[in-house]
């Protein structure tokens, strides 16, 4: 799928996704250690070691008893000896008697209910139980491989590692795992009106925000590999910086530079170094100059239009789910939402509208469109939660147009 540079020649957000999809190559494997593995993805199936859980399993602090005893009648029992939680099941001596048993012990042999502590008195090494007691068959006890038999798939490769998973990996006994390697990210912001946070600024000149906030997401999405870079709108300086980037990152994230003014040079340096144009400029609004293209190794090179509120929406839709795609990850359905407001918008484009999520009485969530001033109105951006991607065509989308939302 190719896109010349003109200015007919817009290709659609699913087209430009597509061609995006189809080029970047998948991610190698690698084996981390566990407690490196947080925000990966999977790259093995992870099979049950054991039943789960192994054994019958005291899940009560309290005695374990034999519970027809109980049922027969019986309201006192000898305690016999304490058994906690990683020693080997005694083995209940009579129905008269009871073993103090505690939360993760492994069910006494003979025994067949846990009496939580709260049902009876523990005096002079008897228990009595107080009535009426949970005295059903194993009541308090969670039997062996209730959640699951021994050799059952736990997690599917593909799968997005996060707390429970993390936990379901290492119950499976493993310390290594199969994960999908991370691209080397190089955020690179460009312009010479450019100045970083923290230096001193002319009235003329512009904070350096992008590259903070496509870290940011990056980051947020679990990636350290995040490295950045500014460059000036000189084409010596591009091409010299833009070749190291090229030998040493497989994912280049340029903002500005891709729109038609004399000083746009990206599109030219870049293909000076061999990098494939794929697509350049997208039916949409805002990101129309969007730029992609390829490297000589296969490195994914996105030029992101400079505007914040562009860099931030074209980072969201195409590069961040192309980059899982690369990694193999299975992620959550997209997300639909429905507009609590009515909205026009007569250009035909697909737009690209920041919305703030609410809950009506119901807890239906809806989306309440908070439209920019301009595609640099990124203060407008505070207090949403991502866009929705409406199609072009209606010109106005009434109250209740479902649209798929993009969280930041
Ligand atoms: P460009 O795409 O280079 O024409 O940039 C479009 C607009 O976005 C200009 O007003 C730039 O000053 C602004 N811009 C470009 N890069 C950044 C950045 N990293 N942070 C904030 N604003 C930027
Ligand atoms: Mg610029």
């Amino acid at each position: 799928m190719t896109a010349n540079a003109g200015a007919t020649a817009l290709i659609t957000p699913q087209a430009a996704e597509s061609a995006i999809d189809a080029q970047l190559p998948g991610m190698p494997v690698e084996t981390r250690a566990l407690s490196q593995c947080v925000g990966g993805t999977l790259r093995e199936n992870v099979y049950a070691e054991r039943d789960c859980p192994p054994f019958d399993r005291v899940c009560m602090d309290g005695v374990a008893i034999a519970s027809a005893a109980s049922r027969r009648g019986v309201r006192r029992y000898a305690v016999q000896a304490t058994q906690a939680a990683g020693v080997p099941p005694l083995t209940l001596a009579s129905p008269a008697s009871a073993i103090e048993v505690m939360t993760g012990a492994s069910l006494p042999q003979g025994a067949d209910c846990v009496i939580p502590v709260e049902q009876y008195e523990l005096a002079d090494g008897f228990v009595s139980l107080s009535a009426p007691v949970s005295d059903a068959p194993f009541r308090n006890v969670q039997r062996r491989a209730e959640d699951g038999g021994h050799g059952a798939l736990m997690l599917a490769a593909g799968t997005l590692l996060g707390a429970p998973e993390i936990g379901v990996v290492a119950s499976a006994g493993l310390a290594r795992v199969r994960v999908s390697s991370q691209p080397a990210f190089m955020v690179i912001s460009t312009g010479d009106e450019l100045v970083e946070p923290g230096e001193p600024i002319a009235g003329h000149q512009i904070r350096r925000s992008n590259t903070y906030a496509v870290m940011a997401a990056l980051r947020a999405r679990g990636f350290d590999r995040v490295s950045n870079d500014h460059l000036f709108d000189d084409e010596a300086m591009l091409a010299d910086r833009l070749s190291l980037h090229l030998a040493t990152h497989d994912t280049l994230i340029l903002s500005g530079g891709v729109s038609m003014g004399r000083f746009d040079l990206v599109p030219k340096v870049l293909k000076s170094l061999g990098v494939r144009e794929i697509f350049h400029r997208v039916a949409q609004r805002p990101g129309k100059p969007l730029w992609f293209g390829v490297g000589p190794r296969n490195q994914a090179v996105f030029g992101l239009p400079g505007n914040p509120v562009s860099t931030l929406i074209c980072l969201v839709r195409f590069v961040i789910p192309a980059v899982f795609a690369a990694m193999g990850t299975r992620r959550a359905p997209v997300e639909r939402i429905a507009l609590a407001s009515s909205l026009a918008f007569d250009l035909p484009l697909a737009y690209f509208l920041p919305v703030a999520v609410q809950a009506d009485e119901w807890g239906q969530p809806w989306a309440n469109p908070c439209p920019t001033n301009t595609s640099g109105d990124f203060l407008s951006l505070i207090g949403t939660d991502g866009f929705v991607e409406l199609p072009p065509g209606p010109m106005t989308y009434p109250k209740g147009s479902v649209a798929t939302l993009y969280r930041w």
